[in-house]
């Protein structure tokens, strides 16, 4: 055995040994860490496998030996790049599904196939001997179809692992560099290493890869015991901090400001680095003007408006062994929940048509009006109102018309509605008011008046209207519910219809 050949085979020795290191470093920590531990262990474990057998690859003597060997390391080798790549993508914050797995280890298992029947089909290799020139364990190959698949794959896998890790660049804190310093390394060495054999810059039929992998490993020993790579991914943590839509802004034990996110500088945009170290309660007043609206004491939750804007503000106390060690204030816009609210409190309590209440908020606020008015022994009456003839309107002049009439009319009553009256469409063309105080029958009345002497105008076509009224009391002292007295004002205004209409009609008693 030559000189080269040795100095070849310890390097490649040496970086299995480093890579059984890590993973059997990582391996027994594993329950220290998160999954990514595990997905590491799996990656080192691997690269362990290709880097031993191409070292007994590379002691072989014979044809039989070697492709024994690069079977095994088939076992390993095209896994690695995929399963390098998933480490990265655990590393950076993404989720991995099974289906992620599925996918991206297809390819390397056919490739193992195809290693192990290559004899059969020679679609991986075209030719695999030893080199005529150099003799074993040199080996003369022409790639196949599949190999050059597996070529590309490899390559992808890899190019896409690295630039993953560099779009992180910029976001990431510089404590935590070292940390993207080994995971740009660990990828680029061996992609680069990959290129360079795939253009024949180095020696003949030799795998170098594997010869430079122990300087990754060395860069991810370094990056565990400098930046506790797993216990901490900060990487990921800090994508998920700064990518969610909640502000976050993270108080040290003496309340002053050491940590915010993204979402919180846009809400708040003068809260910049600088003010690391200051108290809150300043911050507060340099961002809004005022005191802190909200406890950061304890646990609270409470709205804040802040500008245009709404936040539902919600303080946890940091603690670490029963100790607080600080405060995590969110700030959760709720400006468009609360427009949607107000809006869908709108829709369910007032007419569309119409926009004055609805039947279904009258009758809850009546219901009300009712109870205090027994309670306080006030009177209180009820009106039914019925626009006459309304159907000839729409017959005569159109839907719209009615429409824009009923809009009218209510126009003209809302001229006379006061804060003891409560006014409400009660479906079609009826309405209903209830009315504080003795005088319903002389306020209808002088409603009815307006309404027939106020005609609705359309394209100069005057259309006069008139409405037909019943009117029921309460009986303050008997047991009497909305229902029943909306009863009487509906037989009082029956018979106003039946009296030949504009007129209003009170309810006395059951026979009127
Ligand atoms: P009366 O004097 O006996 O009250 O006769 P009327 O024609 O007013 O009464 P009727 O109950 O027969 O007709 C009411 C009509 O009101 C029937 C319905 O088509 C119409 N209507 C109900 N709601 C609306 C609405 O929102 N817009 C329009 N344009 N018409 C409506
Ligand atoms: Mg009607
Ligand atoms: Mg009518």
């Amino acid at each position: 055995m030559n000189s080269e050949l040795t100095a070849y085979i310890t390097l490649v020795s040496t970086s299995g040994v480093l890579n059984m290191y890590l993973f059997i470093n990582v391996f027994l920590n594993r329950h220290k860490y998160t999954s990514i531990g595990k997905v590491f262990s799996l990656y080192t474990f691997l690269i362990t496998v290709y880097c031993f057998s191409s070292a007994f690859g590379l002691m072989s003597t014979n044809i039989e030996q070697i492709k024994l060997w690069t079977i095994i390391q088939y076992t390993a080798m095209p896994l690695s790049a995929p399963v390098g790549l998933l480490f990265i993508m655990n590393y950076l914050g993404f989720e991995l599904t099974r289906k992620k797995w599925i996918a991206l280890l297809t390819i390397p298992l056919i490739s193992l196939f195809m290693v192990a029947t290559n004899d059969f089909h020679h679609l991986h290799y075209r030719v695999y001997e030893i080199d005529p020139l150099l003799g074993a364990p040199y080996v003369h190959q022409e790639m196949g179809v599949w190999y050059v698949i597996h070529g590309i794959y490899t390559f992808a896998s890899m190019f896409f692992a690295f630039v993953l890790v560099l779009t992180r660049w910029k976001e990431t804190e510089r404590v935590y560099r070292p940390q993207l310093i080994s995971l740009l390394f660990g990828q680029f060495v061996p992609m680069a290493t990959a290129f360079i054999y795939l253009i024949g810059l180095t020696p003949p039929g030799l795998d170098p890869v594997p010869i430079v992998l122990w300087l990754t490993s060395i860069l991810y020993i370094w990056s565990i015991s400098s930046s506790r790579m797993f216990t901490l991914m900060p990487i990921a943590k800090e994508a998920i901090f700064h990518s969610i839509n909640d502000g976050v802004i993270v108080l040290d034990e003496a309340k002053q400001i050491i940590e915010f996110n993204h979402a919180c500088k846009n809400m708040f945009p003068r809260l910049n680095k600088k003010m690391f170290g200051l108290p809150f309660h300043q911050i507060w007043n340099d961002l809004s003007g005022g005191q802190v609206p909200f406890s950061i004491e304890t646990a609270a939750s409470r709205e804040v408006n802040h500008g245009d804007h709404i936040y539902q503000v919600r303080t946890t106390p940091l603690q670490q062994s029963g100790n607080t060690k600080g405060l995590l204030i969110i700030f959760t816009d709720i400006t468009e929940l609360k427009r949607l609210q107000i809006k869908l409190q709108h829709q369910a309590d007032y007419d569309e048509l119409t926009q004055i209440y609805n039947r279904r908020a009258f009758f809850q606020i009546s219901k009300q009006m009712l109870l205090e008015a027994k309670k306080k022994v006030q009177p209180l009456s009820f009106i039914l109102m019925d626009i006459d003839y309304f159907k000839k309107v729409n017959d005569t002049y159109g839907h719209d018309a009615g429409d824009q009439l009923l809009r009218h009319v209510v126009k003209v009553c809302n001229t006379l509605v006061n804060e003891d009256m409560l006014f409400a469409r009660y479906g079609g063309e009826e309405f209903v008011f209830a009315l504080k105080g003795s005088k319903g029958k002389i306020q209808a009345e002088e409603l009815r008046q307006l309404l027939a002497s106020q005609p609705l105008v359309i394209d100069g076509t005057k259309i006069y209207v008139t409405v037909s009224m019943g009117i029921a009391a309460a009986e303050l002292d008997e047991e009497e519910t909305l229902n029943q007295l909306l009863q009487k004002a509906d037989k009082a205004l029956y018979k106003a219809k039946r009296e030949g209409r504009n007129t209003v009609k009170e309810y006395i008693h059951d026979d009127l």
